[in-house]
This record gives C-alpha cells, sequence and structure tokens, in this order.
C-alpha cells in the first residue's frame, strides 16, 4: 500500500496538484486554471473531480495520508484563505474543512511561501537544516523562515512577510497599500518597473525600449542581460543591491545557515545570483560574513509547488 500525500498549489492562474510519498516520489500531477469559473464553488467541483478520478483508479493500493495546501493569504491556524489580492475569490473560504470533508483525510494548508520553506526542509536542500530562510520571486516577494527547526508561524499565522519591509522610505506604491515595499523592487514585476524607470531617466539604447510594460518578461531582460545590454545589465545589478542588503538585514533576526531562492526571477541564475551574493556579504554584520550560504531552491523545477503543498502533511504530523 503506497502512502500518499495530495499537494495542492493554489495560484493566482493556475492550480497544480499531484500525489507525492515521504520521500518526494510524485505520482501523478495535473493542472486546472483557478480564475474563469462563476464561483468558488464551481472550481472546487472542478477540483475535487478531478482529485476523486484518480483517487478512484488507484484505490486498492493508496492511502492518502492528508492533503496540504499551499495558497496566498492562507492562514495554517484558520485553515481558510481570505482577501488574497491574485485570487478571484474575495469571502473568506474554509478550505480546510471543504477538503477533509471531502476526502475524509486531515488537511494543512499555510501561504505558499511557508510551503515552499517546508518543502525544502522535508525534501530539497534544507533536509537536516534548523535555520534557514526561503526567499520566492514570482509576481511578488514571499518568504519563509525556519529557525531553531521550526517554520515560524507568528501569533496569528501571518509571519516571515518580508516583502513587506520597507527598503525606501516614500519608495514605490505596493499592491499591499504601504510604500517602498521589498517586493516592489525586488519581484518579476519589480525589475520590469526598474527597467521602465532606467529607460525614462537614460538616453542610452537599449534593445528593451519599445517593448511595452506587459511584454517585458524577466526572460527578455536576462536575454537583453547577456548581450550586454547596459539597461539590462543595471536592473539585475539594481535589484540584487536592494536584495542583497534586505537578506544582510534579515540575517540578523534569526542567524541562518542558508538562504534559499526559488522562483521565476532566480531562475536568471548568477544575472541575480552572484550580486546579490556580493551585495548581502558587503553588508552582513562582521559575525555573519562568510558563514551564511546564497543557494537556488534543490526543489524539482516542474514539481516543487506540489512537493511544497504536501510537504505539509509530512511536516506537522508524525508519518
Ligand atoms: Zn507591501
Amino acid at each position: 500500500m503506497r502512502r500518499l500525500a495530495i499537494g495542492i498549489d493554489i495560484g493566482g492562474t493556475n492550480t497544480k496538484f499531484g500525489f507525492a510519498d515521504r520521500q518526494g516520489n510524485v505520482f501523478y500531477n495535473n493542472r486546472i486554471q483557478t480564475t474563469g469559473h462563476k464561483d468558488f464553488e464551481a472550481y472546487f467541483k472542478e477540483l475535487t473531480g478531478e482529485l476523486n478520478k484518480t483517487i478512484d483508479e488507484h484505490e486498492k493500493d493508496t492511502e492518502i495520508v492528508g492533503i496540504g495546501v499551499g495558497a496566498p493569504n492562507a492562514n495554517l491556524f484558520t485553515g481558510t484563505i481570505s482577501n488574497a489580492a491574485n485570487l478571484p475569490w474575495k469571502q473568506t473560504i474554509p478550505i480546510a474543512d471543504l477538503l477533509e470533508k471531502e476526502f475524509n483525510a486531515k488537511c494543512i494548508i499555510t501561504n505558499d511561501a511557508n510551503a515552499a520553506a517546508i518543502g525544502e526542509m522535508v525534501y530539497g536542500g534544507a533536509v537536516g537544516m534548523n535555520d534557514f530562510i526561503v526567499i520566492t520571486l514570482g509576481t511578488g516577494l514571499g518568504s519563509g523562515i525556519v529557525a531553531n527547526g521550526k517554520i515560524i508561524n507568528g501569533h496569528d499565522g501571518y509571519a516571515a512577510e518580508l516583502g513587506h519591509v520597507t527598503v525606501k522610505y516614500a519608495g514605490r506604491q505596493c499592491g499591499c497599500g504601504r510604500k517602498g515595499c521589498l517586493e516592489t523592487y525586488v519581484s518579476a514585476t519589480g525589475i520590469r518597473r526598474t527597467v521602465y524607470k532606467l529607460l525614462a531617466d537614460s538616453t542610452e539604447p537599449s534593445t528593451l525600449r519599445g517593448i511595452s510594460f506587459n511584454e517585458l518578461s524577466t526572460e527578455t531582460i536576462s536575454e537583453a542581460a547577456l548581450e550586454g545590454d547596459p539597461v539590462a545589465l543595471e536592473s539585475f545589478d539594481y535589484t540584487a543591491r536592494i536584495l542583497g542588503q534586505s537578506l544582510a538585514n534579515t540575517c540578523a533576526h534569526t542567524s541562518p545557515e542558508a538562504i534559499f531562492v526559488f522562483g521565476g526571477l532566480a531562475k536568471a541564475g548568477d544575472l541575480i545570483m552572484e550580486p546579490t551574493k556580493i551585495y548581502m556579504e558587503e553588508n552582513l554584520y562582521p559575525f555573519y560574513k562568510g558563514n551564511v550560504k546564497l543557494i537556488p531552491s534543490k526543489l524539482p523545477d516542474e514539481n516543487a509547488p506540489i512537493l511544497g503543498a504536501s510537504s505539509l502533511i509530512w511536516n506537522y504530523r508524525n508519518n
């Protein structure tokens, strides 16, 4: 009998799901669109329909140990998703209860960045580490902090929002209502804003001129940088400087052994990782210098969101 956890990652565009064992082997995975349904009930019906199909096919040799969910604004303590800016439903959704009833198994939910951190601890590069931080660079900047071997949830389940620490007084407007938050500079959206600002402030020729804001992607910026485009190169340097300085500050809270970087912008590889390392190192408190590794996530790319979500089951239960 295989013992599997269901992992569900609810993103703004797609919901990815799959079945994973304790070792991180994913046996089946698929996705549905998060958007385009009449209401949450219609979405939930499609999702559970897909999962039930697979469960029915493998009923004889599979035991479902639990269901882990990673989603924006998901709260471990309440089991609900509420007011998530990037999801289509604005009401508070008791998703853990609904899934427990549907599958008659324990459901644990948390925000997507905390799920990524637990995934790193259970299956990835942080196996055996007690103190580390995961930074997820996507549309925004998410983070999960593990200290003394435990993920930090805070008193209300909303700890570790490093995307919303102020890095510039009266800086860029953030989606959260504040100004100058880290994620307005360091994220896929942040670097695009930086490119536009640099283009406006200089007259240098650049292949990025003439690309509309919506069409500009981190891949386009990376390609331009690799060809030596000065604006693209400067945008990576600027992004890395702000990230490196912020991470150096963050180290003062928990003295982590490593910081893992995960997600879309992290795929720019050395363009972002190398300068970030240099700026972080420059700004670290002397005791920490040379002592904090900055490394890309070790979770396998295509299944990382599913593994992050399913890892909640192995982490929070004694399986
Ligand atoms: Zn913010």
